[in-house]
């Protein structure tokens, strides 16, 4: 399937200068192969990964907010999950749900190779019960909460999503919300909107006017790759 192009910078060729000045030269080695493995693997369908500079984003804003328990909701082939285990301490675990493990055994390998699988706890499930589950260990079995969390699954589930998240998430923790600018669609009138991205435009929407004001977070969107919303939890 063709996507629309993901990013919002005004062209491709500044996308492409963004890459290769700041990103490429400090793209990990195995970074890099497990994107080179996903596209040999994909096709087209790599682009469902985060682009290269949302990457690079998570990665520094894991380094700043030194978190020891993340949540990763949509892993794909582990592209978002890497950026986001190199950047966490050793003893740091990151608790990554999809509903196929298939993809995510794509990029085990440069996980493996960069030395960080022993990071990750993998879960093959839907997302929804996997999160119930999770609740029912913070509340019940003394599981400590998550400081930071990465949504990046189905569009029109996150605003569900969101409800659990907010349970799981510590005061002062940060949930980021990947896609929420939908390629541009948001800004559009409906009948512009190809008929296969309007479901999943309509769940951004009402997410994004929800989000603005959720009184348990504050937000901010972050214009890199697709959209980014940054929900810090203040209570
Ligand atoms: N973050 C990934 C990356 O950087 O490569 C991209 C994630 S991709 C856009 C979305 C993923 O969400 C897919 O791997 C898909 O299997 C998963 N997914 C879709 N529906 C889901 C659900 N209900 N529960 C859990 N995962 C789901
Ligand atoms: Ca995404």
């Amino acid at each position: 399937m063709d996507l629309p192009h993901k990013g919002i910078l005004q062209s491709p060729a500044l996308a492409q200068y963004l890459y290769e000045t700041s990103v490429y030269p400090r793209e990990h080695e195995q970074l890099k192969k497990l994107r080179e493995a996903t596209v040999n693997k994909y096709g087209n369908l790599a682009e469902t990964a985060v682009p290269v500079d949302e990457g690079r984003f998570l990665s520094l804003l894991v380094k700043i907010m030194n978190p020891k328990r993340t949540l990763e909701i949509g892993v794909f082939t582990g592209y978002s999950l890497l950026s986001t285990a190199l950047a966490l301490p050793d003893d740091g675990l990151i608790t990554a749900i999809d509903i196929s493990r298939e993809h995510y055994e794509v990029g085990l390998p440069c996980i493996k190779e960069a030395g960080l699988a022993h990071k990750i706890n993998f879960i093959e499930s839907p997302a929804t019960p996997a999160l119930d589950q999770l609740i029912l260990n913070t509340t019940h079995q003394g599981e400590e909460l998550f400081d930071f969390a990465f949504v990046d699954a189905d569009k029109t589930s996150y605003k569900d999503y969101h409800e659990q998240i907010v349970k799981l998430v510590k005061v002062g923790g940060v949930i980021a919300y990947d896609n929420t600018l939908w390629f541009g669609f948001v800004a559009k009138e409906e009948a512009e909107v190809p008929e296969r991205f309007r479901n999943d435009r309509n769940a951004i929407l009402q997410l994004n006017k929800f989000l603005a004001s959720d009184p348990r977070v504050d937000v901010a969107q972050i214009s890199v790759g697709d959209g980014i919303t940054l929900c810090r939890r203040i209570q």
